[in-house]
């Protein structure tokens, strides 16, 4: 160490408190080769590199992985970069396609839909949110239709897709896209990633856990075979029965189907189709709701629904009825219970992925959550000593991560105006988390719409969630009066055409994949 500066005992500015390190964690060991397995492998691999750390993840062929959780959101992106992903390939590998954002049918109320889409609408004007100026319009009969400020939403429902190009000022420099992609096809996909930087694979299914006597931590994995994986740093993402975070550590859940009742999910794929739309639709039934996700080969549909109002037959049979192309197999049945870990770090464990908690995929979160996750370990990483002020932080940012999205979930449910079934009913009428009742409070008020801190969903998220759920609302910001009315309408009609004109522009979404990146 260099010599002090500032006495014996210092180092520059710094007052060291005993050792400087207690040794840097050397081998690492996830449990799980489902998305969030290899997600994390190809994650620490590209980081870490071998060299750091040794890197073995162990999966059951036998037992499988859940084999659903084929939507994004754009922060995938930021993910894919970060490993060195040829998008291209990405895509061509996992027979995916483009997403603009996603269709909401029968949600406010049977026979209305609206689009969420990724990105913003139009632009903010004099530091006055762009959504406060098309109330004050909307409210006098001018441009009605909010999706004609959101480029995302207008080439979503015209079948266009392209990726942004430096263009100034026009919108097509802000397009924002995330994938879809096949579950299955994306996990070896990373695992490729993962095997090539580093990490080693172990198949096999895990019978006991052995812990240390003194400290409580995991030390080992015993598989069938007799074979026993040792590790420092355990990552359990063994799936929902949360092998080492529940099981073995017995860290509790906590149950949010109070919030969000929906407790299993039936899915089904089916014939592609004729076009491949660039967006996600969820469809609003009597118990739940179904998603289509269209992929180069196949769509991904899937029913979600609560068993209290629903049996699994009728489940299956809403969703067999209403798929837009011939079924490929027989239905499935998922259970789970929306919620998360109280801890999602505990001791020499981190949970990542479902055995961390699951919030039904209703705006596309999961896999966000197994990417934050990923990043806040990084960001957190432990030495041997696991110290309690990196499990503490990484779990508070992780349990308010959960909060942030759960109360953007429950608003979908909650802000609807159907009284079509016992479950709609529930809905309407459940307690809700009181910050997102004054965030609905708040809206009523003004249209205003907030991000809380670092909240995944911004205000436009907000806006177009709680606007297409028909939240009625009492007055526009009178902010918004800022500029004059002619101004104002001079300004979003200008708007308007940039997106019209930038829609007309881009190529069509099949075309894009064809010329790019068709399996
Ligand atoms: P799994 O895929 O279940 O993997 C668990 C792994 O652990 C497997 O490899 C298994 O073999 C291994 N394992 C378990 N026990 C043992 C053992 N004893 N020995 C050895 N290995 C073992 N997310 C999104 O972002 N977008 C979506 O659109 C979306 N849709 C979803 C729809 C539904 C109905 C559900 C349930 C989830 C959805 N998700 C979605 C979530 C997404 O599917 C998951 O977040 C993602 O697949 C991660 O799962 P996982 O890797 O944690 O678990």
């Amino acid at each position: 160490l260099p010599k002090s500066r500032s006495g014996p005992k210092g180092f520059g500015f710094l007052r060291w408190r005993g050792v400087l390190t207690t040794g840097r964690v050397r081998s690492i060991v996830i449990v799980g080769g489902g998305t969030a397995g290899w997600m994390t492998a190809a994650a620490l691999a590209r980081v870490l590199g071998p060299d750091y750390a040794d890197i073995h993840l162990i999966e059951s062929d036998a037992i499988g992985t859940v084999g659903v959780g084929e939507a994004t959101i754009p922060q995938i992106n930021v993910f894919n970069r970060m490993l060195g992903i040829d998008e291209n390939d990405f895509v061509r590998r996992t027979k995916g396609s483009f997403k603009l954002g996603i269709e909401f049918v029968d949600w406010g109320g049977i026979g209305q839909r609206y689009f969420h889409p990724f990105g913003d609408y139009g632009i903010d004007m004099e530091g006055v949110s762009f959504h406060s100026y098309w109330m004050r319009m909307a409210k006098a009969g001018e441009f009605t239709d909010v999706n004609d400020f959101s480029l995302m939403a207008r080439a979503a429902y015209d079948g266009k897709f392209m990726r942004p190009i430096d263009a100034g000022n026009s919108p097509l420099s802000r397009i924002a896209y995330a994938f879809h992609f096949d579950a299955g096809l994306y996990a070896a996909y990373l695992r490729e990633l993962a095997e090539t930087a580093g990490a080693r694979r172990t198949e096999g299914r895990i019978v006991d856990i052995e812990r240390d006597g003194d400290s409580g931590h995991i030390a080992a994995a015993k598989l069938e075979s007799g074979e026993r994986i040792e590790g420092e740093l355990f990552i359990d993402c063994s799936g929902f029965r949360g092998l080492l975070i529940g099981e073995t550590l017995g860290v509790p859940y906590i149950d949010w189907r109070n919030f969000l009742p929906c407790d299993r999910a039936v899915a089904l794929p089916c014939e592609r189709l004729d076009s491949l739309p660039p967006y996600t639709r969820s469809t609003a039934h009597k118990a739940g709701w179904q998603w289509r996700i269209p992929l180069q080969h196949r769509i991904g549909n899937g029913h979600v629904y609560c068993s209290e109002y629903m049996s699994d037959d009728e489940a299956a049979a809403i969703l067999t009825d209403n798929l837009d192309g011939a079924p490929l197999g027989d239905p499935r049945v998922i259970r789970f219970t929306t919620g998360h870990r109280q801890r999602f770090w505990e001791g020499n464990c981190v949970s990542i992925g479902l055995s961390a908690g699951f919030m039904e995929p209703l705006e596309s979160t999961s896999i966000w959550m197994i990417q934050t996750g990923i990043a806040r370990l990084l960001s957190n990483f432990p030495d041997k000593s696991f110290a309690a002020a990196d499990r503490d932080r990484y779990n508070r940012l992780m349990v308010e991560e959960s909060e942030f999205i759960r109360d953007f979930l429950v608003l979908h449910y909650h802000a609807t105006t159907r009284d079509d079934s016992a479950f709609w009913d529930y809905c309407r009428n459940m307690p809700i988390p009181e910050r997102l009742a004054e965030k609905m409070r708040v809206f009523e008020n003004s249209g205003r719409t907030f991000r809380e801190h670092d909240e995944l969903f911004n205000d436009t998220s907000w806006f177009a969630v709680m606007l297409g759920q028909q939240l009625p609302v009492r007055a526009y910001d009178p902010v918004a009066d800022l500029l004059s009315f002619e101004e104002t309408h001079k300004r979003l009609a200008h708007i308007r055409d940039a997106v019209r004109n930038s829609a007309d522009y881009m190529p069509a979404h099949d075309a894009y994949i064809a010329e790019n990146c068709a399996a």
